[in-house]
């Protein structure tokens, strides 16, 4: 994966600029000019589209000169620049539609071979200005600022503030009768009820779907069905139900070689900020039970050998977007923070496991540490941006190029894991049929990386900190909050931006489609390689290049062939039936075995309603928010993987589940997995071979707690029944 930041920071060696460099030469033509009543104020961006003789529109040359441009147009009245819609697809009915406007067809000269959607550059000819002049009283009047609802904005408060400033939007900090473009939600989807319309920054069943817990079972899914490509996620089980499987397998490793003396991390399902984190060496060590309640959390393998600088373990926050999950839509943050430890690391030994400031990396923790350096600078203290610590990595001769590759792939790939859970709360809220705003999301990605640079998921914060200031003892018991400039700078930049991705007035792709639909996909557009990356897209030409960068679908080709469980989720989502349900019932579930042909005589009926009852038995705990009783997608994804396991003996999993999904898919109306089965077309070529294979835990192969789960739901042996979970989101703030 060649990969822009990496070029332009390795071989050009400007780490500070995160590829500003290579954007500005990408300066979008199609950045929207002001569209102005004669009026209104000149083009602040002062970015004009210039045309060199003899050049086609593909060449056209974009400059950007702040300050020096001519505000005046030959006819000695305030220039007038095209709306962006002019200058995309030409052969769009927008810009026919703006041609009509315009009443000359002398507008648009240029023309580009591609007519796909992805933007065309255009050239003026001699009497374009003329024809402008003519016309500039017809244009369309300014168009009215984007409106943004904070009042639910809570800690993003101050950082959302300022992006919204810098943008020249409207903010309703109390609310609006009226409807809002964009609502900011500081924890979840819910924080506002009833919007019929808009974008709200948070997904429904976000926050469910990252607690530790679901997080590890739908990337154990994924280990399962692609091992090699799923090795970035340490070994985790799920406490309480799976205490015995993990004792076992410990003591098995332990027995098998007596020097291995493995470390865990034991971290409460929905806990944050480190709360609740202890390390253990021993199964028996294991705090199972708080008060008389088994206490829900995932044990995981520690990484003992982290990545140091100057002699301190950190992790990397890197914020990624979630634009829209159909079609799906990933940009991730150029810039990031890194939180250090505050004592120096060693290795875990039974008389270190306790040191938190030595083996978690939260600030929350560590600022209470007598060592946490506040700091101005971006490259020293106890939190640094991302790229002055990759700078100095560079320095020392590291690949980070490389780094960031994976780094990308490993969200990518996170994300892909997490994506069918979240289409079936996003058609139980959101349906189809009913008026509901779109969704965006920015998340918070905990990564550490190995000694051997691997990077390695820790958690995905579904509402990460973007507070920018901190709490500062001003004098002896006197706290403050101060700014925190290294903050500042990362996070209203993510968050202006995306706010610029998502400006409601500036559609460059195609119009995203309902996500819920479950199968039937609009076009989805792919924006050709460099299209579009990192372009500012709206026609505030005084700001900066966008510091998120699209990853997919710009990768689609590397990942799409992993978009295997999403198609298992359309199946599921289509035998749904009830609008809003989550869960299918016996009789749905029936329905989708003989509208798939599945049953025979070595699946009878009979047999099916005993499966379904086995897997929804020992599920039904699984999904916290259990509006409804019967089988969710996690229990689905099992029953189907064991249906696929009857059906294609001979084959592996991956196999077994790829040929069932065909088979049903052909039983079934265009509807199904159009989306994912198209893009599952798409080469499978892996991003990388050969790579270490993950983390240091030994692997002896008693089965996975999912496969074991398969096992044993296959002869349907009685299971306990461990009690339902309250519902907490990992919030940060
Ligand atoms: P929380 O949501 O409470 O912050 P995390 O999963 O982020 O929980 O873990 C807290 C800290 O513990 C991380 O920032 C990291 O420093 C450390 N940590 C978490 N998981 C591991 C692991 N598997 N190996 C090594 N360190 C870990």
């Amino acid at each position: 994966m060649s990969d822009h930041y990496g070029d332009v920071k390795v071989q050009l060696g400007q780490m500070k600029s995160l590829g500003e460099d290579a954007e500005k030469e990408e300066v979008d033509p199609e950045e929207e000019m002001p569209v102005s009543s004669p009026s209104a104020s000149p083009d602040p961006a002062g970015c004009c589209i210039t045309t060199a003789p003899g050049t086609d529109a593909l060449s056209t040359n974009i400059c950007k000169q702040k300050g020096k441009r001519s505000r005046k147009n030959p006819c000695g009245k305030p220039l007038q620049g095209f709306p962006a819609h002019a200058v995309k697809n030409i052969n769009s009915p927008i810009c026919e539609q703006t041609l009509l406007i315009k009443g000359t067809g002398k507008i648009l000269q240029g023309k580009s071979a591609e007519s796909n959607g992805n933007y065309v550059a255009v050239h003026e000819s001699s009497d374009t200005q003329e024809t402008r002049c003519e016309d500039e009283f017809k244009l369309p009047r300014k168009r009215r600022p984007v409106t943004v609802d904070t009042s639910k904005a809570k800690t993003s408060l101050e950082a959302l503030k300022l992006s919204i400033k810098e943008l020249q939007w409207k903010e309703f900090h109390t609310g609006r009768r009226a409807a809002c473009d964009i609502y900011w939600h500081g924890v979840s989807f819910h924080d506002n009820e009833n919007i019929v319309s808009g974008q709200v920054n948070k997904f429904p069943g976000m926050v469910e779907m990252l607690r530790k817990i679901n997080l590890s079972r739908a990337v154990r899914t994924m280990q399962e069905l692609f091992p090699e490509e799923y090795d970035f996620y340490p070994r985790s089980w799920i406490l309480p139900e799976e205490y015995q499987q993990f004792s076992t397998e410990i003591r098995m490793v332990k027995e098998s070689d007596a020097t291995e003396s493995p470390t865990f991390i034991v971290k409460p399902d929905g806990g944050s900020q480190g709360d609740g984190i202890y390390l253990i060496r021993d199964p028996g060590d294991l705090k199972l039970v708080v008060g008389a309640q088994a206490k829900q959390a995932v044990v995981q393998e520690y990484i003992h050998k982290p990545l140091l600088i100057d002699k301190l373990k950190f992790d990397i926050r890197l914020y990624v977007l979630i634009k829209s999950v159909q079609p799906l839509e990933i940009y991730i943050a150029k810039e990031g923070l890194t939180r250090f430890c505050t004592e120096p690391y060693q290795e875990p030994s039974q008389k270190n496991l306790s040191r938190v400031f030595m083996h978690l990396t939260n600030y929350s923790l560590n600022v209470q540490s007598g060592n946490y350096v506040h700091s101005d600078s971006q490259n020293t203290g106890s939190k640094r941006t991302l790229s002055s610590v990759l700078y100095r990595l560079a320095a020392k001769g590291v690949d980070i190029k490389r780094v960031w590759s994976d780094i990308i792939a490993l969200v990518i790939k996170s994300v892909i894991a997490v994506l069918p859970d979240l289409k079936v709360h996003y058609q139980a809220d959101i349906p189809p049929a009913k008026p509901g705003p779109t969704c965006f999301q920015i998340l918070g990605f905990d990564i550490l990386l190995m000694k051997n640079l691997k990077p390695v998921l820790l958690e995905v914060n579904s509402n990460p900190s973007m507070r920018i200031e901190h709490e500062q003892e001003v004098a002896p018991g006197v706290f403050e909050y101060v700014p925190s400039p290294v903050d500042e700078q990362v996070k209203v930049g993510v968050i202006r931006d995306t706010l610029r991705l998502m400006d409601p007035f500036n559609k460059k792709l195609t119009a995203t489609p309902h996500p819920a639909g479950g199968g039937s996909d609009p076009v989805e557009v792919i924006p050709a390689d460099g299209d579009s990356q990192g372009r500012s897209p709206d026609n505030a030409g005084n700001l900066p290049p966008l510091c998120l960068k699209q990853v997919y679908p710009k990768y689609t080709k590397q990942f799409s062939h992993l978009r295997l469980v999403e198609r298992i989720a359309a199946l599921f989502i289509r035998f749904l039936g009830v609008k809003g349900n989550m869960r299918l019932g016996p009789t749905a579930f029936r329905t989708f075995i003989r509208t798939c042909k599945l049953s025979n005589s070595n699946l009878t009926m009979a047999s099916v309603d005993i499966l379904y009852i086995d897997i929804t038995r020992r599920w039904s705990f699984a999904l916290a928010d259990s509006r409804e009783a019967g089988m969710g997608l996690q229990a689905f994804v099992e029953a189907f993987f064991n249906l696929a396991g009857r059906r294609f003996k001979s084959l592996a999993l991956r196999e077994q589940v790829v040929s069932l999904l065909d088979l049903c898919e052909s039983h079934l109306g265009p509807q199904s997995g159009a989306e994912d089965r198209r893009s599952l077309s798409c080469s499978r070529a892996l991003p990388r071979g050969g790579r270490t294979p993950a983390l240091y835990l030994p692997r002896p192969r008693p089965i996975s707690p999912a496969a074991h789960r398969r096992a044993t739901s296959q002869d349907c042996r009685p299971h306990q029944r461990p009690k339902p979970r309250t519902l907490r989101a990992n919030v940060e703030n």
